[in-house]
C-alpha cells in the first residue's frame, strides 16, 4: 500500500514529487506514455523564471525529475486505466494488470492535443498529420506545410516549422488570432509564414503519393479551396486527461477537474489535482509547477489531519 501516488510527470506532478519527497513521504510517481508531459514536445522555454537564456523543455523536465529522485521520490511506468475512489484506500488499476492502493492521490495528468474531427485527419496521423512540430518537423524538410489554429501553440509551431519547411500557411477559422501579441509578431515577421484566416478546415486530402493538402471554406465568400501541403500540423488546444477517473471526480463541461477555490482539493477528500488537468485559464509551466507545490502541501495536511495509517517517514 502506498501513502501518496502522483499520477503524471509534467511540471505539476514533478513539483509535487519534489515537495513530498523532501518532506519525507517518498511518493510513488506514475509515468504515462509521455514522461515529462507537454514541455518535452516543445523546444526552448523562455518564460520559466530562473533561466535568463531559456532552457530546453526536455532538460527542464529531466532536471525536475532528478531533483525529485534525489529526495526519495520513486518512479514507475504505468498507465492508469481506472480508479476506484469510493473508499478511503483508493484503488488504481494499471494497464499492465497491476493494482495499487493509496491513502492519497495527486492527479497531474495534464491535457492531450485536440483534433479537428474532420474527414481525413485521424486516418493520416503519422502520414502527414501531426500535433507535434518538435517531434515531427524534421521529417518535413523542404516541404510545404500547414498549421491549423490561431493561438500561441499555432504561432509557436508555425515559427518552429519554418526551420524545415519552404513555406508554412497558418489556417485559422476566424479573422483575428487568439495568440499573444509577442507570439503573433514573431510569426508575422517571419517571411516563410503565410496566412489563411477566416477559413474553416473541411477535410485533409490525401492520395497515393501522401498528403495533398487541406480543403477549407472561406467564411466570407463561402468558396471552398484546397491549400496544397505535404504536412498538416494541428495546434488547436488540448483536452484534460481525466477519462480514467470515470466521472468520480467533479469536472466542468470540458472535462477540467474542479478544485475548491484557492486549493487543489477535489470533491473527494484525499484526491488532489494540479497542473493543466484543472487549469483552463493559465496553462503555463510555472503555474503548473506552482499548483504542484500547493497539491503537495494540501496532501501533507490531509494525511496529518486524517491520521495516516502508516507512520510518516522523515528524513
Ligand atoms: P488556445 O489558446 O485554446 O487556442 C486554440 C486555437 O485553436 C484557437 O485559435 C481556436 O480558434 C482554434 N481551434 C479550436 N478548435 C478548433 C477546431 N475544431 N477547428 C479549428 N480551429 C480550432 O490553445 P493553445 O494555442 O494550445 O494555447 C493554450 C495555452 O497555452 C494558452 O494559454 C497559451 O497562451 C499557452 N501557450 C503558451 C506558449 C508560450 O508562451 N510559449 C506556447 C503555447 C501555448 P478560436 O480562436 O476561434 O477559438
Amino acid at each position: 500500500m502506498e501513502k501518496i501516488i502522483i499520477v503524471g510527470t509534467g511540471p505539476s506532478g514533478l513539483t509535487a514529487a519534489i515537495y513530498l519527497a523532501r518532506a519525507g513521504f517518498s511518493p510513488l510517481v506514475l509515468e504515462g506514455p509521455q514522461p515529462g508531459g507537454q514541455l518535452t514536445t516543445t523546444t526552448e522555454v523562455e518564460n520559466f523564471p530562473g533561466f535568463p537564456d531559456g532552457v530546453l523543455g526536455s532538460e527542464l523536465m529531466s532536471n525536475m525529475r532528478k531533483q525529485a529522485q534525489r529526495f526519495g521520490a520513486r518512479f514507475r511506468t504505468g498507465w492508469v486505466e481506472s480508479a476506484d475512489l469510493s473508499q478511503r484506500l483508493f484503488k488504481l488499476s494499471l494497464e499492465s494488470g497491476s493494482e495499487l492502493e493509496t491513502e492519497a492521490m495527486i492527479i497531474s495528468t495534464g491535457a492531450s492535443a485536440k483534433y479537428m474531427g474532420i474527414p481525413g485527419e485521424r486516418d493520416n496521423v503519422g502520414r502527414g498529420v501531426s500535433t507535434c512540430a518538435t517531434c515531427d518537423g524534421f521529417f518535413f524538410r523542404g516541404r510545404k506545410l500547414i498549421v491549423v489554429g490561431g493561438g500561441d501553440s499555432a504561432m509557436e509551431e508555425a515559427s518552429f516549422l519554418t526551420r524545415f519547411a519552404t513555406e508554412v500557411t497558418v489556417v485559422h477559422r476566424r479573422p483575428e488570432l487568439r495568440a499573444s501579441k509577442i507570439m503573433q509578431d514573431r510569426a508575422r515577421t517571419n517571411g516563410k509564414i503565410g496566412w489563411s484566416l477566416n477559413a474553416t478546415p473541411l477535410e485533409v486530402k490525401a492520395g497515393g503519393q501522401g498528403l495533398q493538402g487541406l480543403a477549407v471554406r472561406d467564411n466570407e465568400t463561402g468558396e471552398e479551396r484546397l491549400i496544397a501541403a505535404e504536412g498538416v500540423f494541428v495546434a488547436i488546444g488540448h483536452t484534460p486527461n481525466t477519462s480514467f477517473l470515470g466521472g468520480q471526480v467533479e469536472t466542468d463541461e470540458q472535462g477540467y477537474i474542479i478544485v475548491r477555490p484557492g486549493t487543489t482539493e477535489t470533491n473527494i477528500p484525499g484526491v488532489f489535482a494540479c497542473g493543466d488537468v484543472q487549469d483552463r485559464r493559465y496553462r503555463q509551466a510555472v503555474t503548473a509547477a506552482g499548483s504542484g507545490c500547493m497539491a503537495a502541501l494540501d496532501c501533507e495536511r490531509y494525511l496529518e489531519e486524517a491520521g495516516s495509517s502508516t507512520a510518516p517517514q522523515t528524513v
